[in-house]
């Protein structure tokens, strides 16, 4: 049956809570709160007893997908178990309970934290400088691009245009085009990686940077990285290393050393804060000394044995969050990078990238490869076999819920036809890959003897197949305030 919205279980007057009279007069706020604040008309909320609320929201997560219940091989997103000490340090009062409006001398141990993780991320990354605030990847590739224009306007010119590889995230020709640059598309080669002969052809005095990810999203890594960085510096360039794939190199390859001169580091990817669904993100951003001093402020800094915040930077891009960024996620960080130490660190990468490839080995006879490079921690497959027995990626992704797992990112990157794009991380076991892999066998088997079973998945799941782009194509049904969708 399915589960009714809470307010169709309201019923007036039921109520999930005794509290004791009011001692002050009703309508008192309104000496407190300005008159255009006060609601004319009552809040409209569900009436419901504590266990319904309880039963209704249980239910409901039962219904959900999440790391704690099953295999998550999300290609991109580093979908890793989120071990439980980062909630229990997290939770802790001193975390927990301070407030970023509280005076310097109150919270110096939250700012010792922060000091702490910046350095700590600064050597993952051989860097110079971090700075916590980004509140995703996003954000942090939009920061960087803002502190690699600030550089440029130091030296006397913007410059206008970034390049950026075809096999890119779309987030990064979006934080290019928001930070004024023309995102310029620079094609793979056959092996997938950056085409030199292209990118030669691109360069010149108006190329503000390169973004790059490494390994790249075909998951393999850039070999030619150390020259691509020469060529773009040779032009006076800078390096912008998106870092979702960090969790394939850390402690093995640092992006200062592959010539980066900014990195975003994915605190929900590599190290293990909640992701999707599961509450804020974090996405430092680590620089060179090329580009310490533009960074947001506050920036903190230690002060003989003080830990202090410093708001006085006059090269500054200013501010890019709220306060300090997501703090419940750098302690989350912090505790994970502190319980593995570096060699677990290195070792969770090695692991990362020798189960992606002790799963691409059980399946790459029955899906394509299309580019044949060995993958590092992710591999992306092509369904143009099963499409040809007239079976979709969406289809199979579809069908992998059926077997009780969460779908692979599908149709990215788009250099790949029908992608399917899988990183399992190093926290799953042998058997969960076997698993997974005997289940995609199978998807496969049912795309020869009962292509239909493939084609309307999923069967099993609380609501069947949705019509993606019903909401797109229907603004006025879907948002009535809005009026009719030819006024947008
Ligand atoms: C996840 C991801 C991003 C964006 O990071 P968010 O934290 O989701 O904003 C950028 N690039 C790549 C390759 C990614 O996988």
């Amino acid at each position: 049956m399915p589960e009714k919205l809470i307010f169709e279980l309201s019923h007036k007057g039921r109520k999930g809570y005794t509290l004791p009279k009011m001692d002050v007069a009703s309508g008192s706020a309104k000496h407190s709160i300005p008159d255009k604040y006060i609601r004319s008309t009552p809040v409209e909320l569900p009436e419901v007893s504590e266990n319904e609320v309880v039963r209704h929201f249980v239910r409901l997560s039962t219904m959900n997908y999440h790391i704690d219940k099953g295999f998550y091989p999300l290609g991109s997103c580093t979908m890793k178990y989120n071990p439980k000490v980062n909630e229990i340090t997290s939770a802790m009062s001193g975390n927990a309970d301070i407030h970023p409006l509280e005076p310097q001398e109150a919270v110096r141990g939250a700012l010792e934290l922060m000091f702490n993780l910046s350095e700590m991320l600064q050597e993952i990354a051989g860097m110079s400088a971090v700075s916590l605030q980004p509140a995703a990847g996003a954000q942090g590739e939009l920061t960087g691009i803002m502190l690699i224009r600030k550089y440029h306007e130091s030296k006397g010119k913007v410059r206008s245009k970034i390049l950026v590889p075809d096999s890119a995230h779309g987030t990064n020709p979006a934080s290019v085009a928001i930070s004024g640059y023309k995102a310029v598309s620079i094609k793979s080669n056959p092996s997938g990686t950056v085409d030199l002969d292209d990118l030669k052809q691109h360069l010149d005095d108006e190329v503000a940077g390169m973004m790059l990810t490494n390994p790249n999203t075909l998951g393999i890594f850039e070999t030619d990285i150390v020259k691509i960085s020469k060529m773009v510096h040779d032009v006076g360039g800078l390096m912008y290393m998106d870092g979702a794939n960090l969790n394939a190199i850390v402690g093995l390859v640092r992006p200062g050393d592959m010539g980066f001169d900014v990195v975003h580091i994915n605190l929900h990817k590599t190290f293990s804060t909640p992701h999707g669904g599961g509450g804020p993100g974090s996405g430092p951003v680590a620089v060179n000394d090329k580009l310490k001093d533009f960074l947001p402020v506050p920036v903190i800094e230690k002060q003989g044995d003080k830990f202090v915040l410093s708001f006085n930077k006059t090269n500054s891009i200013g501010k890019i969050h709220s306060f300090f960024g997501n703090f419940g996620m750098l302690v989350r960080a912090y505790t994970y990078i502190l319980s593995h130490g570096p060699d677990g660190l290195r070792n969770n990468s090695i692991n990362a990238v020798i189960n992606a490839n002790y799963l691409l080995s059980k399946l790459r006879n029955n899906f394509v490869l299309p580019y044949k490079a060995r993958p590092m921690h992710e591999f992306v497959l092509s369904a143009d076999m099963q499409k040809d027995r007239g079976v979709k990626t969406l289809d199979i992704a579809k069908r992998i819920l059926d077997y009780g797992y969460h779908a692979p990112t599908i149709y990215f990157p788009l250099i790949v036809h029908e992608a399917l794009m899988i990183e399992p991380t190093e926290t799953e076991t042998k058997e969960t890959l076997d698993a997974f892999a005997e289940s995609l066998l199978k998807i496969d088997e049912e795309t020869k003897l009962s292509p239909d079973t493939v084609r309307s998945a999923p069967s099993t799941t609380p609501i069947g197949r949705l019509d993606d782009a019903y909401a797109a194509r229907n603004v006025n049904v879907c948002f009535p305030e809005r009026g009719p969708s030819d006024k947008e």
